[in-house]
């Protein structure tokens, strides 16, 4: 087993009701990476810039995440975003977006990565992703996530790469706009008529939905007190969910295996939000996620009831 992802490795700028931070680290690929390398062998493939110190690179070592295909670019500046949220979380403000190293990033991946099992195409540049997914021919699973700018700016290359996939990630109401539909399950089924089999909708706070042709099901989200930053729990949702699914070696997607993924997708995304960037996933351990794991399946679960017949119902 073992799992590459290509995305944004980012210093970011955040602006939520409860504080701000200003470069702190982030980007799809790490938030994911971070994520799924609790779970499996995770290779991150990504550009970054001299300002990218070795104490960035050390949070991924120690999580035992691959770094040898993070290209350090001479002379050149790491990923920049700066967004911020009001009262209602569950949306992101862009105020600023600097592709540096990424605007002319062309991935070499090295023979691990390339062969790795299950293959993560996070958010970043459509044809970027494309070129990845090319060159990981033998991957048995295949995801990819996207945003607004990408489906705005670029939505043929983005659909191009969608075709290539089998898994397709995305916030809800990019998923409506991708397709042009504000029905979500209508959405799913435009979503899958361009090429995966398995659509995901995050919903922010309120947790996910996934369809297939077959199945439909909904998780909610993990019920918080304290959320300090959304940042990067898109890319936590997807690193449990992938992560469960290779370090299971589930790559058949049968509905079983789906529905616990989505569930570890929850739950990392609900450890994510509670501090800002990566600062709660960075200190989390496997004792937690197991731990919030059980009670989320308390908060969920109900035994199949019987329908009570009522006062003057009929009956038969
Ligand atoms: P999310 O998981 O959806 O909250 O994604 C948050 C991460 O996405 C942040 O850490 C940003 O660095 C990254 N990000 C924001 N805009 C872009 C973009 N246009 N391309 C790639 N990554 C981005």
């Amino acid at each position: 087993m073992s799992l590459t992802v290509v995305g944004s490795i980012a210093f970011d700028s955040v602006r939520t009701p409860f504080g701000e931070r200003d470069r702190m680290l982030g980007g799809s690929a790490v938030h994911f990476a971070l994520a799924a390398g609790f779970f499996t062998r995770v290779h991150v493939v990504g550009p970054v810039g001299e300002d990218f110190g070795a104490a960035e690179m050390e949070v991924l070592v120690e999580r035992g995440v691959e770094t040898a295909d993070v290209e350090r670019v001479a002379g050149g500046e790491t990923f920049f975003w700066r967004g911020h949220y009001e009262h209602d979380m569950n949306l992101a403000h862009t105020d600023d977006t600097r592709l540096n190293v990424f605007a002319d990033f062309e991935p070499k991946l090295s023979d691990a990565s390339r062969t790795a099992d299950t293959l993560f195409l996070g958010n970043i540049q459509p044809d970027l992703q494309r070129r990845v997914r090319s060159e990981c021919g033998a991957a048995r699973l295949t995801a990819l996530d996207s945003m607004n700018l990408w489906i705005e700016t670029t939505r043929p290359s983005l659909v191009a790469a969608i075709a290539e996939v089998e898994v397709l990630l995305l916030n809800d109401a990019e998923l409506r706009m991708l397709v042009s539909e504000p029905n979500l399950a209508r959405a799913a089924a435009a979503a899958m008529a361009l090429g995966p089999r398995v659509v995901v909708a995050k919903r922010g706070e309120y947790g996910a939905a996934l369809f297939t042709p077959e199945v439909q099901f909904a998780i909610p989200g993990y019920l918080l007190e304290d959320v300090r930053d959304p940042t990067g729990a898109g890319d936590s949702f997807a690193g449990g969910f992938l992560g469960y699914l290779d370090g299971a070696a589930a790559y058949e997607l049968d509905e079983d295996h789906l529905r616990r993924a989505m569930a570890f997708g929850s739950v990392m995304a609900s450890f994510n939000v509670e501090d800002f960037g990566i600062e709660r996933i960075r200190r989390l351990t496997h004792e937690e996620i197991g731990e919030r794991l059980r009670e989320f399946k308390r908060l969920s679960h109900f035994d199949e009831p019987q329908v009570p017949a009522g006062g003057g119902a009929r009956t038969g």
